[in-house]
Formats: structure tokens, sequence, C-alpha cells
């Protein structure tokens, strides 16, 4: 297994300090990969700048030729892939398999095609005697700081559009799942010029922080918390770098009474709990119309207590442990504040799982009000809140309160309900009767506090490049 940072094209190991990196199912260490030094970080932003200036003169062609390349060699070594991450982050392994890894070279194969299909104003006489056009050109080295729920998925989302569009990269997985990235970065080396994309692991304070404070770095782009948002813009601010930040969810779901109460359950059962609810589009805060709320309650608490959870390699296994004993008990605390409120009642799991990995039962917590902290908060776990609703509106206004804006859907068999309410929804994302489903040609992007960088789609395209106006005197 890679351990080794991809500087310039060569992999050199970290001078940092030594991070232990987990199998979360076990508990156990399964590497131990050095922190890159701060001249390793300079180093690795030098070589970005370098490789940037034929880089950024690549044809979309070229460009597209090697991205299509790599995507074939991600899918070659699928099983390798899917193993390091399931690995890594307890996902069940068929799970990174099936639903993953194929998303994952699908990014690169869509912005490989996007690259060469760009659209935009026409060239034109604006003013008489001179011709207009515009450009739409990389910016530089981007430093891209991801986190660990999808490490390699959220590799690819930064990498894949900041390239295709003509920048260099040097990417910072998060400390916790550096591996697949690491894997990755021995592809990339492989297939693209040195320097074009670098790999330096280490913890956000000692090198995402110096990373991003690099004068040569021209964007930021950020999969993480709103803390860690918040602090990127306080670093970025100083010398006006631009930001692509995807931050938190808190996704509502509004079940309305005309909803097929079984796809429902389904939906909810799959897309609360999928990567053990550590999703930022987690279908996690319920709003149930009047009549279909206990019944929804019911099925879906017997539901969520038969999803199979536990190893990543055990057959059948939907469901692995959270990532660190610190979410764990993030998540735990959550709940058990939950628990003691009088009306609430958790009518499945709510306790740890057993074992020495880093389990919690899928839990649903009936009951759930407005202002209750369940309800407002990101707890990114396998913990789902319903809601009972009253009317249309207070369900829409209850959903829009909240301090996020990623991900929601709507469920009715009503098309002109549906619709309605999906517009009046400020999230980036509204599915209708379903939830969680991701496609490279469609945008995936928050408002509010979930920021506002924009991944998978031409729109990433536009925010890792800059429209540029060009006119001609004639
Ligand atoms: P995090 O913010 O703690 O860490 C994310 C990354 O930022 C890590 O690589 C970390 O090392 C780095 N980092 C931390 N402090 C930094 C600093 N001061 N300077 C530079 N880098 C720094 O988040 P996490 O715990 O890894 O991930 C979970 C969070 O990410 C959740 O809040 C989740 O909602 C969010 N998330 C959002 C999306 C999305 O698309 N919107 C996707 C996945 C995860």
């Amino acid at each position: 297994m890679n351990t080794q940072l991809l500087i310039n094209g060569q992999f050199v190991a970290g001078e940092g300090e030594i991070e232990e990196v987990l199998n979360p199912a076990t508990g156990e260490v399964i590497a131990r990969v050095a922190e890159a030094s701060l001249e390793q970080v300079q180093a690795a932003v030098a070589a970005a700048q370098a490789a940037f200036a034929s880089w950024g003169r690549t044809t979309p062609k070229d460009k597209a030729t090697l991205l299509l390349k790599l995507a074939d060699a991600i899918e070659s070594r699928a099983t390798e892939f899917a193993r390091i991450e399931s690995l890594n982050c307890g996902k069940p392994y068929l799970f990174a398999l099936n639903d993953e890894i194929p998303a994952v070279a699908d990014v690169f194969r869509f912005f490989a095609g996007a690259v060469r299909n760009q659209m935009g104003a026409l060239a034109g006489e604006y003013l008489p005697g001179h011709t207009s056009m515009i450009r739409r050109d990389p910016l530089g080295v981007v430093a891209s700081i991801a986190p660990w729920n999808y490490p390699l998925m959220m590799a690819a989302w930064k990498i894949a559009p900041a390239i295709a569009a003509g920048n260099t990269v040097v990417i910072k997985p998060s400390e916790q799942t550096p591996l697949t990235t690491l894997k990755l970065a021995e592809l990339l080396t492989d297939i693209f010029p040195a320097g074009v994309v670098n790999v330096v692991c280490g913890r956000g304070d000692t090198v995402g922080s110096p990373l991003i404070s690099q004068p040569e770095v021209r964007m930021v782009s950020l999969t993480g918390d709103v803390s860690t948002g918040q602090k990127i813009l306080e670093t970025a601010s100083k010398s006006l770098k631009r930001t692509h930040l995807e931050l938190g969810g808190k996704a509502p779901v509004i079940v309305f009474d005309d909803a097929d109460l079984d796809e429902v359950v389904a939906g909810i059962r799959t897309f609360g709990y999928y990567n053990a609810g550590q999703d930022c589009t987690a279908a996690c805060r319920i709003y149930a119309g009047p009549k279909i709320y206990d019944k929804l309650v019911a099925d879906l608490s017997s539901a969520v207590a038969s999803i199979k959870f536990g190893d990543q390699h055990l057959e059948g296994v939907e469901m692995g442990p959270l990532i660190s004993e610190r979410q764990r008990k993030r998540v735990a605390s959550f709940v058990e504040r939950a628990a003691a409120e009088s009306h609430i009642e958790v009518t499945a799991g709510g306790k740890l799982g057993a074992g020495r990995g880093f389990f919690f039962e899928p839990t649903v917590i009936a009951g759930a009000r407005q202002q209750d902290e369940i309800v407002r908060k990101e707890v990114f776990g396998p913990v789902v809140s319903v809601t009972r609703f009253d009317a249309v509106e207070q369900a829409v206004s209850w959903a829009n309160d909240s301090e996020y804006g990623l991900a929601s859907s709507v469920w009715t068999r009503d098309v002109s309900k549906a619709m309605q309410t999906a517009a009046q929804l400020q999230y980036g994302c509204t599915w209708i009767n379903t939830h969680f489903m991701l496609v490279n040609e469609m945008p995936h992007g928050g408002m509010k506090k979930s920021g506002y960088g924009k991944d998978m789609s031409v729109y990433a395209l536009e925010d890792y490049s800059c429209v540029r106006h060009v006119m001609v005197k004639n």
C-alpha cells in the first residue's frame, strides 16, 4: 500500500509527524502515513505552478485522452481501490466496488467529454469596429482539501474538473483516509505530466492550512465542515483567492399523505443510512403528513431494525461502522440528548454496536419537533428523525428553516404539489420520490451554510475556470 506523497511526479516519504490510519470496523492500525513538511507543501505547490505553464495550454483533446486513460486505469484496478476504501472507511466492500468505483471512473470520463464541448456567448461586433469574444481560461494552482466520507470520490470530484479546465492541483486527503488518494497517485503519475496533480498528506492545521496560504495557490476547494469552510475563507480573504466550498447538510424529506408509503420506507431505509449516514445529503430529517405519520414511523422503524450492519466483509452487510470513535461518541451524544426529551421516542436502534469497531445502530427518532437539536444539527451518522406536520406551508417552512441548503426531497403522487414544493425549497438539489441519486451531468452543491461550490457537471468546469473577454479593434 502506497504511503508516500506525490510531489512533482516523484513519490517521497513525508517528513512530518506520523499519522496512524485505522480500520474503523476493528480500530486496528492499517497504515502509518507521514505528513508533509512545510518544505514539501511548498515543493508541491512549486511543482504545480511549474506544470501549469504547459498543462494550462494543453488542448481539450489531449487532456481528454489522459482523463479517459485514467478512468480506464481506475476501472481496471476496481477491486484494489474498493478493498482499500472499504478497509479504511468501513464501507461494505461490495458497495465500494459496485457503487463508488464505477462512479469515480465516470467522473473522469464525464469531464473528458465536457471539456471538449464547452458553450458560451457568441463572438461578434458588440461595438462597431470591434470584435469581442469570450474565453474560459484556467486559474493556475488549485489547492484541494477533501473529507473522509467518500475519499476517492471526493478526490475525483476535485481533481477531474480542475485539471480538465487546465489547472494544476495539490490535493490533501483527510488525514483519516489518505489511502485511496495515494493509490490514485500511482495512476496519476503514470498518465499525467509531472506536477499536474500532487498529493500531500496530513492534518488540517499542519498541512491544509499552510497549503492554502501559499501565494501561488489561486483557488482553494474544500469539502468539509462549515467551521473549516469559515477558516478557509478567512485565510483566502487575505489574498482574495477563489474558493469552492461544499460543506455540511441536513436534508429535509417531505412526505405528503398521498405518498407511496412502501417506496418512502424503502427509500429512507437506503438513503438515510447509506455510508452509515455519513453523507451530507443523507435523508435524515423527515417531515411526515398527519395521516401517514403513524404508519410511516412504524414501518420505517421495523425496516431500519432489519438493516444488517457490521464488518465491511460480512455477507449481505448493508452498513459499516462510523469513521472513528470520536465520530461515534458525537453521534451517541446527539441520540442521548434527543432521547432525554419527553416528547421523543427512539423507535429503532439508539445504542452503540457491539465489538471493537466504531459501530452505532441504525436509529429512528420519532416525535421530534422543529426546535429540537436532532432536527437542526448535522449528526453525520445513521440517525433519522421524524416530525409530524399539519399543512403544506408548515412542511415547506420547516424544511427551509435550516442553516443548511444542500439536498432535499419531496414524496407525493401529485406532480403539481411536488413541483410547487420543489420550487419553494432553498436547497441545491430537490429529488421527487427519490433521494440521493447523483449523475455526473448534473451539479451537486449547496446554498446557505452548505456552501456554494458546484461539483460534477459543466458548472464545476465553470467554477474551476475564469471567464475572460478579448476584444479586437478591426
Ligand atoms: P473537516 O472539515 O473536519 O475536514 C475536511 C478536510 O479539511 C480534511 O482534509 C481536514 O484535514 C481539512 N482541514 C481541517 N481544518 C483545516 C484548515 N484549518 N485548513 C485547511 N484544511 C483543513 O470535515 P470532515 O470531518 O473530514 O468531513 C465531514 C464534513 O464534511 C461534514 O460536515 C460533511 O457534511 C461535509 N461534507 C460535505 C460534502 C458536500 O458535498 N457538501 C461532502 C462530504 C462531506
